[in-house]
């Protein structure tokens, strides 16, 4: 007979690793996907196989990542069932990973899903009524097993058709978690994350940030939202110019270099080449909808921000020389370092 095999929703938190083990327990093939977005998991695509190595090893776990970005920065645009706290869209997050759990089914050759998820953990997300909500919305209902509370909830496919024995699976419910972390101990596993860390959507600051990515104001104005937008709001110092557009300047060379790399078409690149600084990123500053004299009037305020956060120069008064590239060319622009005063106001909150 051919092994079942189950895809397990799989955050790296506690309550899904112990999901996926309670059923691979009861002999089912378990392959865990991990979603990724530039709002949670996105620095684990720089090395799929060291991540997939890391989990096999600490929770004997085999994790596949799965990038569902695009879908993702359209469905922030207007998530149908609002937003939580912060800028984080919960229920529709989930709608969206399950449905995409389920499509995965047939390209993967498993037949039925594992969450971690537990009835009344989270005020709004996991609540029955929300859990109701959500399978009937991603089209999973029967087909999504919640191991950690299924003798609480209604019989599913794979305990109908014995693929999983019900007697074993477990009726936790609520916001404890000293059930779990006493599993925890019985299968060795010692460290793991802290429950609902790592999503930027639901950090206040950081949340507030994406939100403004969004709203009508855009620092983007009206362009579509990109991977590389979302991961540029997230590092370095953030201004907005007068006339809002949007300038970021790398802290360290780490960040220089990702800047470099994030850096679109339409965007300047500006540095001092012959002098320790911030690389800079002046985003849209390409765009036709600019005049001439607008570009460098922008161009030459960004050279002088990247000019006062360089290391100061040796004659005071003196100009420093940033490189601009911008669609394949480069200018040289000379410019004193600003004014603390002058652009105290432009810091992006
Ligand atoms: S906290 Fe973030 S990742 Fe988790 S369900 Fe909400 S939006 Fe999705």
């Amino acid at each position: 007979m051919t092994p079942i095999k189950a895809l397990a929703l799989f955050s790296g938190g506690l309550d899904s690793i112990l999901a996926a083990r309670l059923i691979m327990e009861q002999g089912v093939e378990v392959e865990a996907i991990q979603f990724v977005t530039p709002f949670f998991n996105y620095q684990l695509l720089d090395d799929r196989e060291a991540h997939r190595e890391r989990m096999l090893h600490s929770y004997g776990i085999n994790v596949v990542l799965e990038d569902i970005s695009p879908g993702y920065l359209r469905l922030l645009h207007n998530p149908q069932h609002g937003f939580g706290k912060n800028f984080n869209p919960c229920i529709d997050c989930k709608i969206l990973m399950f449905s995409r759990a389920k499509e995965m089914l047939g390209e993967r050759g498993a037949s039925f899903l594992v969450s971690g998820e537990v009835l009344g953990q989270r005020p709004m997300s996991q609540r029955r009524d929300t859990l109701n909500l959500i399978e009937r919305d991603s089209g999973t209902r029967s087909l999504l097993l919640r191991p950690l509370s299924a003798q609480l909830l209604k019989e599913t496919l794979p305990e109908a058709r014995g693929w999983v024995d019900r007697s074993k699976l477990l009726g936790f419910s609520g916001r404890g978690r000293s059930a779990q972390i006493a599993m925890a101990a019985r299968y060795g596993i010692s460290d793991f994350p802290a429950p609902a860390g790592g999503c930027i959507l639901a950090d206040p600051i950081l949340g507030r940030r994406i939100e403004h990515l969004y709203s009508s104001d855009s620092l983007l104005r009206g362009a579509e939202i990109t991977v590389a937008d979302v991961r540029l709001l997230l590092i370095g110092r953030q201004f907005v110019l007068p006339g809002g557009t949007w300038l970021i300047l790398g802290r360290d060379q780490r960040e220089n270099d990702v800047l470099a790399r994030l850096a679109g078409p339409e965007d300047g690149v500006l540095l001092m080449e012959d002098w320790p600084g911030p690389t800079a990123v002046l985003k849209k500053v390409g765009s036709t909808t600019l005049s001439g004299g607008e570009r460098q009037e922008l161009l030459n305020l960004a050279a002088a921000v990247v000019v006062r956060f360089g290391r100061k120069l040796p004659v005071d008064n003196s100009c420093g020389r940033v490189t601009c590239t911008l669609a394949g060319s480069r200018t040289l622009l000379s410019a004193l370092p600003l004014s603390d005063e002058t652009f105290a106001h432009w810091g992006l909150l």
